[in-house]
């Protein structure tokens, strides 16, 4: 289970059953999504040494897409003369079992204790628990005081996000088993903006 799972759980129960059982998408604008994967793609070549083939990238975007990577990918530079990154690695993969699943991550960056995660939108309130997930897989991969920051490159705002106990990410997956355990799942009217199933949810508001 990931962070953005748990967050679906928390927000609305009947958006993750849809999800977990296949249910059919609805054509979403993927414009923003895929922006930011370009953006992504581009940070972690640059990262890794290589020169990011930024025409190939942006290939697929639209005109307004375009200038949204290159505000985004210009800002990351101009952020970049600021972070040493000395052990920087890119696009981590983590894991870790609590309280009998499995909690995974792919993390932006990870150096040394400190994670770094790009962000091509704006704030949001899943990112808690995102910060949270990502402390618990950093401490339980061997990390002493992991540390989470998120940097919006539209703005350039760096927000470091607090340290969560030990005990939380626990508690979370276990409210979120509670409620599959439970068989009911809600459709609580969060989130139905974005949810790929309002065209088959009465609930959507
Ligand atoms: S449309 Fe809204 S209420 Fe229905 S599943 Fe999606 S988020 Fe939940």
């Amino acid at each position: 289970m990931s962070a953005s799972q748990l967050n679906t759980i928390r927000e609305c129960p009947r958006r993750w059953w849809y999800y977990a059982t296949g249910a059919e998408e609805r054509e979403m604008d993927n414009r923003y999504a895929d922006c930011g994967s370009a953006v992504h793609e581009a940070i972690e070549k640059h990262i890794g040494g290589e020169h990011p083939d930024h025409g190939a990238l942006t290939a697929d975007l639209d005109d307004e897409m375009y200038d949204r990577y290159k505000r985004c990918y210009e800002k990351y530079l101009a952020i970049r003369c600021f972070l040493s990154l000395d052990h920087a690695e890119a696009e981590k993969e983590l894991d870790c079992q609590v309280n009998g699943i499995r909690l995974m991550g792919r993390l932006d960056v990870v150096d040394g204790d400190t994670v770094i995660d790009w962000k091509t939108g704006k704030p949001s309130e899943g990112e808690r628990y995102q910060a949270a997930v990502y402390q618990h897989l950093m401490r339980e991969n061997g990390a002493v005081a992991p540390r989470v920051l998120f940097i919006y490159l539209q703005t350039g705002e760096v927000s470091a996000a607090p340290e969560y106990p030990v005990e939380y990410v626990p508690t979370i997956v276990e409210k979120a088993l509670a409620t599959i355990r439970s068989e009911e799942y809600p459709a609580t009217g969060v989130g139905c903006h974005w949810c790929r199933y309002a065209h088959i949810c009465g609930v959507s508001r």
